[in-house]
């Protein structure tokens, strides 16, 4: 087959699966087919997280988060339940890195968690509406009860973001917070920006956790947040910026 109709194939299977599960391909958004983050609602919570300021073994910060939410460990990568981890950052930003990336970036492990982005396609691809994002915050959100354990949402997700509880993951809690809800088989589940503490008025568990202010939370709707100051001042990347999912967690290297 000649270079130019694989490269059209090529093509075609990624329209297809982008229209699949609702992502916008890259040239639609190169034609400017992106509105403003946050349109149309009053907040719009976002994370910046300075890689600068990342300690490698800020594990706290994590088991900060799985406490709180009830995040089974079973001991095993296949099976792995998480809301927020680690990736290599090749990995998390594929289309960031070359050859000559900056040393201190390269093979370097970055956190990484659901980006509630502003034009979600797993909230396109859930079938029940068990996942929807928030029109006052913008939170993508899961309702538990009514997740049918389809997994669409799963494969819809670019990052990799949503985990499946492919067995009862009750027995695998250490200790049980009963202020938040456990899940159970054949459900899924992933990072809410802790909407239950928002809603009394504290931070994230995980930015509540940082000592070096490595994970900073804001409104993006207003020009006064910590959120905004860092955006206006510092440089910062997103995960995947060509699918058009415009991911409000951003990245200062
Ligand atoms: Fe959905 Fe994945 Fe975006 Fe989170 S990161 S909102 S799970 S597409």
């Amino acid at each position: 087959m000649d270079k130019g109709r694989r490269n059209f194939l090529k093509l075609a299977a990624a329209g297809a699966a982008a229209a699949t599960f609702g992502i916008k391909p890259t040239l639609d958004v190169l034609a400017g087919g992106h509105d403003e983050i946050g349109a149309g609602s009053k907040n719009r919570w976002a994370m910046v997280i300075d890689l600068g300021k990342w300690n490698d073994n800020s594990t706290r910060v994590f088991e900060a988060c799985h406490r709180i939410h009830n995040v089974p460990d079973l001991g095993n990568r296949k099976e792995e339940v998480k809301w927020i981890w680690t990736a290599e950052f090749e990995k998390a930003f594929p289309d960031q890195h070359h050859e000559f990336t900056y040393e201190g970036l390269k093979g370097r492990q970055v956190p990484v968690l659901c980006n509630h982005c502003d034009s979600p396609p797993c909230v396109r691809a859930c079938p029940t509406q068990a996942t929807f994002k928030r029109e006052l915050d913008g939170i993508v959100m899961m309702d538990f009860h009514r997740c049918i354990g389809c997994r669409f949402c799963v494969a819809a997700c670019p990052y990799g973001s949503r985990s499946f509880n492919f067995r009862d993951p009750r027995p695998f809690i250490k200790k049980v917070n009963k202020e938040f809800p456990t899940r159970t088989k054949g459900v899924v589940e992933k990072c809410n920006f802790c909407a239950e503490r928002l809603a009394v008025g504290k931070q994230p568990a995980c930015v509540e956790a940082c000592t070096n202010n490595e994970l900073i939370f804001g409104d993006l709707k207003d020009p006064n947040s910590e959120v905004r100051r860092i955006l206006r001042e510092k440089h910062t990347i997103r995960r995947k910026p060509s699918l058009g999912t415009k991911p409000c967690v951003f990245y200062v290297l």
